[in-house]
């Protein structure tokens, strides 16, 4: 038997979360499969999100593999383009790109075919990660309009705080104006702007997280608005320990026992993708019911409290996260978010769909 640990990435819950995108805008839907779509699999969750318009990722070769799968949906390189290397392929497999520094645009002068390019400028309204700033948009502007080589220009811009009690007002003003002398369509919204602000929607929505089942936002869970989680890591109990008062488990000591208690061993570690600094109390599932985190987790096994569960033992079936059991509530515990987690499962750890 193999070690228990496995993924199950539920793929009708992936095609469900888009439809939720689908009926909350009019926009075009570009799903985001950056970092092997968010852990899930690049091409098997692109499958799934086939009826979207647009995919948007980071790796050239991973778009010229969903071209070469038959993909003719628009396809996003959220940071363009590095060479004039990547300008060939860009050019023969017709993939759309983000500008967002002049040395790009210095390539586009120095790159010698003609071709047929769809850029997105990208406008910083207030991240302060990647565009121009407002006051270099009109330069960026006419370089790319009188362009032998450019075909489409959209315009977008990506927000910092859609997510959070500051919004999105100051961003969306910024870009409005700055953007309001050109034709070209549109495009700002993330997840938590697609399920908050309809007025950021403009022409293209980029949902990412809200695809793969987690809520964006922290007091609001993703249940509530129907999303269904994707991924679920689970595990089994395979081995466990009796402890008396004052017995220390794991690494370092970090839980001691104040009383007698049943602990269990379970099969996943940080070299699974389990977050290392996951503290005591980090809620998991053994059975179907919840319990926590004990000590510290080690590269491949993790200790889980049995003290409520009398009846749990050797193949008791642990859940991680995912199905009965938030991703978020997990990444909260381990002070992070449900998008780290995703990004984190490893590739040892057995998918099955
Ligand atoms: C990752 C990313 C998104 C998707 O964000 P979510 O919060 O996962 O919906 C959208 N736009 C850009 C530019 C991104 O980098």
């Amino acid at each position: 038997m193999p070690r228990p640990i496995q993924a199950h990435i539920d793929l009708n819950a992936l095609e469900s979360n888009l439809h939720i995108a689908r009926r909350a805008t009019s926009a075009r839907i570009m799903a985001v499969i950056k970092a092997n779509a968010y852990g899930h699999g690049l091409l098997r969750a692109a499958e799934a999100l086939a009826e979207a318009d647009g995919f948007a990722l980071l790796d050239i070769q991973d778009a010229v593999r969903l071209r070469e799968a038959g993909y003719r949906q628009t396809l996003l390189l959220l940071e363009g383009f590095f060479d004039a290397q990547d300008l060939a392929l860009v050019a023969e497999y017709d993939l759309s790109c983000v500008v967002h520094s002049v040395w790009q645009i210095a390539l586009l002068d120095a790159y010698p075919r003609r071709a047929a390019l769809d850029v997105w400028l990208k406008v910083n309204s207030g991240m302060n990660r990647l565009g121009f700033a407002p006051g270099r948009v009109a330069e960026a502007m006419e370089a790319l309009r009188r362009h032998a080589a450019v075909r489409e220009i959209t315009l977008m811009s990506h927000f910092s705080d859609a997510d959070e009690a500051r919004g999105v007002s100051g961003q969306l003003e910024l870009f409005n104006e700055v953007v309001s002398a050109y034709r070209g369509a549109r495009s700002l919204a993330n997840s938590a702007a697609l399920l908050r602000y309809p007025a950021t929607h403009g022409d293209w929505v980029r949902p990412g997280i809200m695809l793969y089942g987690a809520s964006p936002f922290a007091e609001v869970s993703a249940q509530s608005m129907g999303l269904k989680p994707v991924m679920t890591l689970s595990s089994r109990i395979i081995a466990t320990q009796d402890l008396s008062a004052g017995d220390r488990v794991g690494y370092g000591g970090l839980f001691c026992a104040d009383r007698a208690m049943r602990i269990g061993i379970v099969a996943c570690g940080y070299a699974d993708g389990y977050p290392r600094h996951a503290p005591n109390g980090t809620p998991m599932r053994v059975d179907g019911q919840q319990t926590q985190l004990l000590g510290r987790v080690s590269m491949d096994m993790l200790y889980v409290d049995l003290s409520a569960l009398p009846q749990a033992g050797v193949g008791s079936e642990v859940v991680l996260w995912g199905a009965g059991l938030p991703i978020e509530l997990v990444a909260a515990a381990a002070g992070t978010i449900s998008y780290e987690l995703m990004c984190a499962l490893t590739a040892r750890v057995p998918v099955r769909m």
